[in-house]
Formats: C-alpha cells, structure tokens, sequence
C-alpha cells in the first residue's frame, strides 16, 4: 500500500492530467495504491476570492465563479470522452451551483464565517477529485472515490482544524479495511468535525491528507508529487542555483517546512515520522528524476547545512518593562495570552532576559496579539512595570537548518558574517535548542538577498555572483568591461566567481539589467538607456539590493566622489580609479576607511597611484607584516615621464604633451599633469596610507610651468606652451648639458612630502626610467640599504583597468 499526493500544478490542466495517468499506469494494480489530489492550480486562491468579494458586497464575485466553473468544464470535455461527459458535466454543475449559493447568501448577509469559507474552499478538491477520479475510470483502471469528510475527523476550529487521531485512524482502517478495491481517489485538504460540518487543514493542507491516510494504513511509503523535483537547498524562486536535496532526515525536513519551504506543508512529516514510512518528494513533470527521499537515516552529503529556508510576513513582538523581573510567569502568561487567540509563535529569541522578551508569529495575527497582551498585562502597563507590546512589521525568518550543524561549530559564525558582509540588518537571532536551525529575524526586503548569500556560503561550490555597477566608460571603463568579458569563463572556472555588471552609466546615459548587462553589446544598450542621474543611480545600487555587489568608479568626476560614503555604509564595496576621494581633505579620506571598516566591505583605489603596478598593495603588506615606512621615493606621472623621456628640444613641448594626451596617459585636462597636482595627490594618497595625517596643502610643489599658461582654457594652455617654448628648452639643455635627465620626483620622509622637477644623474635609479614608466622606491626598517623597488608603465587605460580588475577581485574574495 501507498499513498501518493499530486499538489495543485501537478492537476492544474488537462495535459498534467494526462501526465499523471501515464506515470500512474504500470503502477494501478500491481500494489494497492491512494491517490490523494489538490484542487486545480489556483482554484483555492480562486474560491476565497469569490467569496470574499461577495462578503463585502461586490457583485462581481459572480464573474469568479463563473471563470471557476468554466475551468472545471472544460477539463472534463478535455479529459473525458464525450459518451461519459454527461454524468461529470452535471456532477461540475451541481458542485458550482451550490458555491453560487453559498455565496448569494453570504452576499445577503455580507457576513463570512470560518465555517463558510471552509465549505466553499472543500469544492476545489472535491471537484478534482472527482474528475480525476472519472478520467482513470474513462482509462479502464476502476478506483473509488472516497470521501476525506467521511474518514479524517478534526474538532471545528474552521481553517486549521486539528486531527483528532484516534478516531480518525480508526476510520481510516475500517473502511480501507472493508474495501476490496485497489485504487483509490480522495480529495486533500478537507475533513469534517464530529457533527459532520466540513472543515479543512490548512492551506496547502492536502500534503497532511496523504500523511495521515499513509500513517493510519502503515502505507510502505508516502509520495508527494509536485511541480519540482524534490526538496531543495533553498526556494527555488529566490535563489536560481538551488539543488536538490536527495536524502534528508525527517527533522530535517520538518525544520525546513516549518520555516517556509513551501515543498512540504509543515505537519505532513508528524505522522509518517511516528510510523517511520519513508516519503518521496517527485516531480509530475520529470518523474524519472530521484527526487528527495525523507526518511530517518542520514546520508552524508558533505555540508553540515541541508537547506535554508525563508518565511516572509512576520512580526516581531517584544513585551519588555523594568518591573519585569518581579513579575512571576510573566513569559508562561504571554505565551498563554498568544495560544487563547490561537497564535502561532514561531521563534523565540534568545535575548528573553528578565527585562524583555521577544517573539516572531505571522504579521496577521499582530494586531490581535497586540490587543490582547497590552490586556492580558494592563495592570501592570498601567502601572508602568510594562511597556505596552511592541509590534514590528515587514520582517522575515530566515533559517539554517541541518541535522549536523550541531557538531559543526562556527557555522552561526559564518552565518552572520556572511549576512553582515552584505549589509543585511539581523533584528533578532534564535538558535534552536536542538542546534537543528539557526534562524535569524530580518527585514523583509533582504530576504532575496539574503538567502542567496547563506546559499553562496554554505552550498555554492561552482560560484558566487558579483554584481558591478561601473560609472564612467571612456577610456579606462570600456577597457574594463572588454577585460570582464574576455575574462569571464577563467575567473568564473579558476576563482568561481561570476561577474555580472547589472549597472553601467556615462556622465549621459544609465543603464541597468539585474540579470547583467550583455557585454557584447553594452555600447548601443547604454546609447538607448535613459538619461543618466547620478542620485537615481546610486538610489538603484541600494533598492536593488544584489549581493556581493561593486561600485566601480572609473569616472574622474567630484561629484562621482561625494556619494561615496553613503554607497559604503549601504554595505556595497567602492573600487576607485578616480582619485577625488583618496586625495581630497584627509577627514572624508578616513570617514571612508573607516565606514568600509564597520561595513565589512572595501574601499579599494590601487590605481590612484601607478595605474595598475601593485604600489598600494605593496605598500598595505609591508605595514601588515609589521614593516614600516621610513622614506617613499618615486617617479609617479605617467605623463610627465613620457613627455620629459620624449622632448627633445627640437619637436615643441606643447606637441610632445598633445601626443601624450591622444595616448591616453593624461588625466582628462591634462594640466592636473603637467602642474604637478597629480603626482601631489599621488604622494599625499602614499602618505596616508602609510599612515600620515597629511593635506595637500602641507606638500611642497616646485613647479616647472609659467603660471600664466595654467589659466583659461585646454586650448589656450597649449597655446601658452608653444610660446613659452624657450622656457622648456632652457629647462631641458640645462639638465642635457650635465648629462642628466629630467624626472618630476616624488618623496616622502619624516612625515613630509614634496613634489618638482629634478635633473637625474646616470647612477641614480630613476635615470633609466623609460617611456611612460613609473617607479616607487620603499625604503623600511626591512629595505634599508637597497630599497623595495616597484617599476613599470605607470599610465594607460589598459594597465589601469587591469588594475581596477584586480581591486573589484580583491573587493569580492575575501
Ligand atoms: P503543490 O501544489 O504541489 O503542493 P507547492 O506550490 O505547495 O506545490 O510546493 C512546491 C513549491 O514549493 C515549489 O514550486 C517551490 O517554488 C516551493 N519551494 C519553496 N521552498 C522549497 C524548497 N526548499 N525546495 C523545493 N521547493 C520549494
Ligand atoms: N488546495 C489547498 C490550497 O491551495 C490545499 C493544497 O493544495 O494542498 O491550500
Ligand atoms: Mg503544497
């Protein structure tokens, strides 16, 4: 004997029907078997609705009914052949006919009892039931339609009735008993109180049907079919890289459920459990699939966590007073006060302690519990010894649930800092006494979120998803996304990560797709996105709410900059190649620092200094690992080693400076170059991070430009230049004539930094210092004689945007 139950999509049209027929066929005979069925997809929802509408006095409840009596029409012409349909025909009619009743007189009334919903909710199972049962009739395979009223028996309280078991196994053994049929068809969900008034189990109640009928019949398995293919490591509507769960121990399985895996309704384990029947969880659509099988031996998967699971609208209670602690049974009363008005509490908290305590239960039983505990506790509220209930709304549970964790220590460990990491706010924590879950209160709008990081920590070996938001993609920006693309398949297969840019903005235009951005095509995509506004943006990087994400700032823009500090404490990592930030007043440097800090996220910007040569992250090891910096020398602009390496006296130094321009070496106006400015930032940003307290203003800049080619305009600044022509070539063959070279020098030493043009002998390292090349020497307590050198091309919006790759890398690791 078993008992097998197809869910409501598994019995939602014909063709699942017929589905069903055909996986049922080989099986019909060979054992005895109960076929236990939900109402047709949606039909529940359907019926409430309808009644619910004419409660309130709108007639258009009759249209509903009308779609509902449709639907079961036309599945019976579509099932049955037309010799057989009239019977069915008028059974559906009659059926209809009756909620149509029904529901005049709940119309009239404008009154909806418990009890009256529950008789019009039995008609979608009965109604099921009975086609389906007539389809396999129509099939050849005779089976009897049994009638669940008639054999599961609950006390009346309407919507949730609760079994009474001892008669009601009793029923169901008598009349299998007493059957000599070996097929049977009954309807889920519904049951019938002692005086024989339909009631029903609960929503999704039909699951509980099948397990009450499999333990009264001792049945050698229970069957759950449904629209997946077993129970899985998460929902699989939140988290798309869910996995089947092939074996898992009944307190498994009933710890998921009763925190919202939908999969399973939370009592159905109960009775199957008691008896030790095993139960499958299969899918009607891939029935060859394994499907998970529940049962009360362990297997080994390899991870102490078996699933996570969600429950969305809950309320969180706390009922807290300093004349608390001198009330006795304060918690047994609150508990009493919630079970009087049938509450359900679903997680206790931990932080009880003598002065509060604090409960999560379902949001729409929040204003009952608020009433009825601020009057349960009304003496004492008035008295001041307690505060009237607290109520929060729009929280979730989220749960971890595994039989081994126990025995796992640090799992809660990796669990909240995984949460933290992505800036998810954990309202309340409850770790079950068992150590089967750990389950935490949080808001509602990181439940996606949320649930996708703990499904990345504890079940991800193939990948973990990075979502990038990138403002600014001219030269170092566009780099960077061709460098996404190719790289893609290698960091996806070496690191398991999956990058994706969801945003991408120029100083024009904005464009977003949360499943990521088509990198091929990103160009025309963003030409065609709507206008660009820099506060929707970073409002999209926060409502989103994607975890692991990124913003990548590859713009040179201020105003890029001011949003920094409220993208961090969003929790959401910052890789910078504009330098605004790092360089601006040392306060707002080490605000942002520091909200990375508290955020647990990154606030990465290597190629503010030397483009893509590892200067900062050198520089960040060597403090790590206890060295300290006692003296930085460094040749730190691209640029102006380019146009000093290029300059000749003969080509102009105005055209030199253009070619290293159309290179891309240059800052967008390239007189933050030629002025010294960027190599001041450069240094002060060295500084900093080396743990100076240093302004731009405290750094010396010997300057080489005549001042009047700094004002107006790029296009006057270059006219000024080839008029001052005389004056570069003077500077040049005074340092030509000594037989040196001319490099735009950077130091820093006892806490002061200074910038300017030096002459370079041929022994000095800087002398051979070609192209575009940068070179920082680190002198420490560890480098004394001969310094940490790092050398090599120090502009160019290709190393640049290697440099940027790294940062976000770095940023998303660890
Ligand atoms: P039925 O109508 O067959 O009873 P349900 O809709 O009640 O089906 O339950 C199946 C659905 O449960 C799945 O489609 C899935 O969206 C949802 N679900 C939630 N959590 C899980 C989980 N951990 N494993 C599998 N499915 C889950
Ligand atoms: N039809 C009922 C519901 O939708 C019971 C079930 O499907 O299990 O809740
Ligand atoms: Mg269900």
């Amino acid at each position: 004997m078993r008992v097998l139950k197809f869910g409501g999509s598994s019995v939602a049209n014909a063709e699942n029907i017929n589905k069903i027929v055909s996986t049922l066929k080989e099986r019909i005979g060979k054992e005895k078997l109960v076929v236990v069925v939900s109402a047709l997809g949606g039909i529940t929802d359907t019926l409430i609705n309808s009644v619910a509408m004419a409660s309130r006095g709108e007639e258009l409840y009759k249209e509903e009914l009308q779609k509902i009596e449709n639907r079961h029409l036309e599945m019976v012409k579509e099932l049955i052949p037309i010799s057989q349909q009239s019977h069915l025909l008028s059974l559906v009619k009659r059926h209809c006919n009756e909620i149509e009743d029904i529901c005049s007189g709940v119309f009239l009334l404008q009154e909806l009892t418990p009890r009256t919903k529950d008789r019009v909710m039995s008609y979608g199972e009965l109604l099921s039931s009975q086609i389906i049962s007539a389809k396999f009739q129509s099939e050849g395979f005779e089976n009897k339609w049994t009638d669940s009223r008639k054999i599961i028996i609950t006390n009346s309280h309407y919507e949730h009735a609760v079994v009474d078991f001892e008669l009601t196994n009793e029923k169901i053994q008598n009349y299998f008993a007493n059957s000599v049929e070996s097929f049977f068809l009954v309807p889920g969900f519904i049951a019938s109180d002692i005086n024989g008034i339909t009631t029903t189990l609960g929503r999704g109640g039909s699951d509980y049907t099948a397990s009450i009928i499999a333990a009264a019949l001792n049945a050698n398995a229970l069957e759950i079919w449904t629209d997946v293919s077993g129970m899985m490591t998460a929902d699989p509507r939140l988290v798309s890289n869910a996995k089947i769960i092939p074996h898992i121990l009944y307190r498994e399985a009933m710890e998921l459920s009763h925190f919202g895996a939908k999969v399973v309704y939370p009592p159905t384990i109960q009775p199957v459990m008691r008896k030790n029947i095993p139960v499958w969880v299969k899918s009607t659509f891939a029935p060859s699939d394994h499907g998970t099988l529940i049962e009360n031996t362990s297997i080994k998967n390899g991870s102490s966590v078996r699933g996570i699971s969600s429950i969305n609208k809950i309320a969180l209670l706390s009922l807290e007073g300093s004349g608390m602690a001198g009330i006795p049974g304060f918690s047994k009363r609150l508990f009493e006060t919630l079970a009087n008005e049938q509450i359900n509490v679903i997680l206790i908290t931990q932080s009880s302690s003598e002065h509060s305590i604090c409960v999560g239960i379902e949001e729409a039983s929040a204003q009952t519990a608020k009433k009825a505990v601020d009057e349960a506790f009304a003496d004492e509220i008035e008295r001041l010894k307690v505060d009237p209930l607290i109520v929060e709304n729009d929280l979730a549970i989220i749960a971890l649930v595994g039989d081994k964790m126990k025995s796992h220590p640090g799992i809660s460990g990796k669990m909240f800092s995984a949460l933290g990491k992505n800036g998810v706010n954990v309202r309340a924590i409850s770790q079950g006494s068992s150590e089967r879950n750990i389950s935490a209160v949080i808001s509602t709008k990181d439940v996606k979120k949320a649930v996708n990081v703990l499904h990345e920590e504890f079940f991800e070996t193939t990948y973990k998803q990075v979502n990038l938001f990138i403002t600014g993609v001219g030269n170092v920006g566009s780099r960077l996304i061709s460098q996404l693309l190719q790289q893609h398949q290698y960091i996806q297969k070496n690191l398991r990560l999956h990058i994706r840019v969801v945003g991408i903005a120029n100083s024009r235009k904005m464009l977003f797709n949360q499943k990521g951005i088509d990198l091929k095509n990103w160009k025309e995509l963003l030409e065609n996105a709507d206008e660009m506004n820099l506060g929707e943006f970073v409002k999209a990087i926060q409502t989103k709410n994607l975890r692991n994400s990124v913003f990548v700032d590859a713009t040179a823009n201020e105003n890029v900059a001011k949003h920094y500090a409220e993208i961090l404490e969003k929790s959401v990592s910052i890789v910078a190649c504009n330098k605004i930030a790092a360089s601006s007043s040392f306060n707002y440097y080490e605000k942002l620092k520091n909200l990375a800090r508290e955020s647990n996220v990154h606030f990465l910007f290597e190629t503010n200094v030397g483009a893509g040569l590892p200067v900062i992250g050198t520089l960040n090891d060597l403090l790590l690992s206890g060295d300290k910096i006692n003296k930085i020398e460094a040749v730190l602009s691209g640029t102006l080693n380019f146009v000093f390496n290029n300059y000749k006296g003969t080509e102009s130094f105005a055209k030199v400076v253009k070619r290293a321009q159309e290179e891309g070496y240059t800052e967008p106006d390239p007189r933050l170059d030629l002025s010294g400015v960027d190599v001041v930032r450069k240094i002060m940003i060295l500084a900093r991070e080396s743990g100076e307290k240093i302004e731009m203003e405290d750094i010396n800049n010997n300057a080489f430009m005549p001042p009047q080619c700094m004002l107006g305009s790029v296009d006057d600044f270059y006219a000024c230049m080839e008029k001052e022509e005389a004056h570069f070539k003077k500077i040049f063959e005074e340092a030509n004539k000594a037989g040196k070279k001319l490099k735009f020098v950077a130091s820093y030493e006892n806490g002061k930094a200074k910038v300017g043009l030096q002459q370079i002998d041929p022994s000095h390292d800087f002398y051979h210092l070609f192209g575009k090349d940068n070179v920082v020497l680190f002198y420490t307590n560890r480098y004394t004689e001969q310094p940490l050198v790092v050398k090599g091309a120090g502009a160019g919006a290709e190393v640049t945007a290697s440099g940027v790759f790294a940062d976000i890398i770095r940023a998303v690791r660890i």
